[in-house]
């Protein structure tokens, strides 16, 4: 039995009670799919977390953003990324603050593991591709290079913040489609299984959304947090849009 997180963004105050929740279901492995940064106000302590809690932590758009550069952002996300950059470097420790940029450096673009591929954003583009549920419609041609481009038969993503299940036909599954339970059972087709953001989620619920594997099962689960304990470090910050604490009510 696994946990899989994604897209954190600096969201300590949700990041938190996620791994309360993973710790009360006695889950010890927990893999991450990257933007541990971005957007949110505790950097720092996200990176230290995911750092000691996760197995596998992978690179996000805004990680790499940190890291290297910021493409293709707009202007408050890009704000937010320099304004992270410099929180990382104001860390007054300087082991800690070498520890940090060294883990952020380090995170791997692509992950396979146990047979499942594991990206932040899609098999063919890891860091960088959206794959939204209207490309079922929109854009099928996207979703079925993915799936030609997957050796794996399930692959795991973030990066759009919207959870559920994307089968090859292409169809796309949302958790509330998934029955009470909230459980999709892997078979036999290919799944690229989206598992939902824990600190900016944009499926119009904002609780913290993660997945739970055990077997061929996925739960998606859902976390309240103190939503205002973010907000208000968001809204405090100078360098943070106050845009990025309203949308967390909201959730989206
Ligand atoms: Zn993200």
């Amino acid at each position: 039995m696994f946990a899989i997180i994604s897209d954190i963004h600096s969201n300590l105050e949700a990041l938190q009670r996620v791994f309360d929740d993973i710790e009360r279901r006695g889950i010890e492995t927990v893999y991450c799919l990257g933007d541990i940064v971005g957007y949110g106000p505790q950097p720092a302590e996200c990176l230290e977390l995911i750092r000691q809690r996760a197995k596998i932590s992978l690179c996000g758009n805004h990680d790499h953003a940190v890291f290297y550069e910021p493409l293709n952002f707009n202007v408050s996300a890009e704000r937010a990324a320099f304004w992270t950059r410099s929180a990382v470097d104001e860390e007054q420790d300087p082991e800690r603050r070498n520890r940090l940029w060294k883990f952020l450096g380090s995170l791997a673009p692509r992950v396979e593991i146990d047979g499942m591929l594991l990206v932040h954003g899609s098999p063919r583009k890891p860091i960088n591709e959206y794959l939204f549920p209207d490309d079922v419609y929109a854009n099928p041609s996207k979703l079925q290079s993915n799936f030609e481009r997957m050796e794996q038969m399930t692959c795991f993503c973030g990066h759009t913040h919207v959870p559920g299940v994307f089968v090859d036909d292409p169809y796309f599954e949302p958790p509330e489609e998934l029955g009470p339970s909230c459980r999709y059972t892997i078979g036999g087709e290919k799944v690229i299984i989206n598992v939902g953001s824990i600190g900016q989620p944009r499926d119009r619920d904002p609780r913290a959304s993660y997945v739970v594997v055990e077997g061929d099962e996925v739960e998606f689960v859902r976390v309240e947090y103190n939503i205002e304990v973010t907000a208000k470090l968001i809204r405090d910050n100078p360098y943070l849009d106050d845009f990025l604490a309203a949308r967390l009510y909201s959730g989206k």
